[in-house]
């Protein structure tokens, strides 16, 4: 397809958008009386306005019953995270019962390497990505504390060549290929939440197992955001959190997966509490904690009905778009965008923006790094209603999402910042 860099175009694209109307669906934040331009679904996605029925639901049942909410619900609240359990497979690409709503991700993370890292002379390091997200940094250099090891010996990083922003596959390979053979895990993002750039999982995870590691991912950039097949690629554990991508309200109910060959071996040391012990010996308070042999053998805590709740009606909205349409337009966003990028630096001769985000390993979001008044286009931004997010040094990120941004709206950042640049 020929692409231009006019609104014209842009509202064709619009106009032939299968998902276009699916941004009815949710409030777009307002300035100056109009829908901004909300770019930041890759750190607190939009509120569904199905939300607030679903949470009005269960405060009434809780009104109207107490108690007895947990087995006479509409939704019974004993049960209640078992239904999010088929469409985050569907999201994830595991089996419904590989996955389970609990908890917050960081929680998620540290439960899981509490199972997954069991240091033991030989095997004691952990081969992560070099400037991780600061949360997952610090739950693997707790846990490795824990374990009574000095970071600097079980931590192994793997950072970009020289004079490059990406870690590219084959320079965590030559890391695994290396500290494999001492190594318990391996922990990538599957999206790195600053670069963009889309983790090869399987190849990672193929790598990890030929030396008898595990593979573990920390998917907050990657779920709802691009394809995973979790279950297929093997990944020994994952966790994410649902309040990026997935819409699901700021601090919302975290998912996790346990591969099922795992998952139904009851005899995997962890974290226990009564919500993973066998639900028929739940409430006779039995002393045994026998695990439930699924993801399910995980919960510690009773499930946040009210979280869930958010989480339900946003789920609800992925099911009815389908993973696979979102993900051909999200792609189809991205690509609009490069284009105007290169536009724009073509315009004026010079490169003025530099994409950080590899063009062949990228969900919705993009990072730019901004050569030339970087801190001017993006005030510029903000007083046009544009809502992005703004790194030091000079790195502008956005995430055009497929369920409710259109293609007008990325001809109009690209707009913007022309109009800043020709002055
Ligand atoms: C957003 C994010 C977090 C946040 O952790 P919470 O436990 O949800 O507060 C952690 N890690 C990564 C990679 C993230 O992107």
């Amino acid at each position: 397809m020929d692409y231009q860099n006019t609104i014209a175009f842009a509202k064709e694209l619009d106009s032939t958008d299968k998902l276009r109307d699916f941004r009815k669906q949710f409030f777009i934040p307002q300035h100056n009386n109009k829908d901004a331009v909300y770019f930041n679904g890759n750190s607190l996605g939009l509120q569904p306005k199905s939300t607030i029925d679903y949470l009005n639901q269960e405060l009434e049942d809780w009104a109207a019953l107490g108690v007895l909410g947990h087995a006479n619900a509409r939704n019974p609240w004993v049960n209640y995270h078992e239904s999010l359990a088929e469409p985050l497979s569907r999201i994830t690409g595991a089996l419904p019962t590989e996955v389970v709503a609990m908890n917050q991700l960081t929680v998620n993370l540290h439960l899981l390497l509490a199972t997954f890292y069991r240091p033991t002379r030989e095997r004691f390091k952990i081969i992560c990505e070099a400037k991780a997200f600061p949360s997952d940094q610090y739950a693997l250099e707790s846990q490795v504390k824990l374990h009574g090891l000095s970071p600097s010996d079980a931590i192994i990083e793997v950072h970009p060549k020289e004079g490059e922003n990406i870690i590219q596959t084959d320079d965590i390979l030559k890391v695994i290929d290396e500290h494999g053979s001492s190594t318990a895990v391996v922990l990538f993002g599957g999206v790195n939440y600053y670069t963009g750039q889309v983790f090869d999982m399987p190849a990672i995870t193929y790598a990890a197992h030929k030396f008898g590691a595990y593979a573990g991912f920390d998917l907050a950039h990657a779920a709802g955001n691009i394809q995973l097949q979790l279950h297929d690629w093997q990944i020994d554990f994952a966790c994410w959190c649902s309040y990026k991508y997935l819409n699901s309200g700021p601090g919302g109910v975290a998912g996790a997966f346990v591969h099922e060959k795992h998952a139904a071996n009851k005899e995997l040391p962890r974290l226990a509490g009564w919500w993973g012990t066998s639900k028929k010996n739940r409430f006779q308070m039995h002393p045994q904690f026998d695990p439930i042999p699924t993801a399910e053998g995980w919960q510690v805590s009773n499930a946040p009905i009210l979280s869930m709740a958010a989480h339900k009606a946003a789920l609800a909205i992925f099911d009815k778009a389908g993973m696979e349409a979102l993900l051909i337009k999200s792609k189809q966003l991205t690509k609009f965008l490069f284009y105007i990028l290169r536009d724009i630096n073509e315009k004026h001769h010079r490169k003025v923006i530099q994409l950080i985000t590899p063009q062949n390993a990228h969900g919705c979001q993009v990072s730019l790094f901004m050569l030339e008044q970087g801190r001017e286009i993006f005030e510029a931004l903000i007083d046009h209603g544009v809502i992005a997010d703004w790194r030091e040094p000079n790195v502008i990120r956005l995430a055009p999402v497929p369920l409710y941004n259109s293609f007008e709206e990325v001809w109009t950042f690209g707009n913007i910042i022309q109009t800043i640049l020709n002055k």
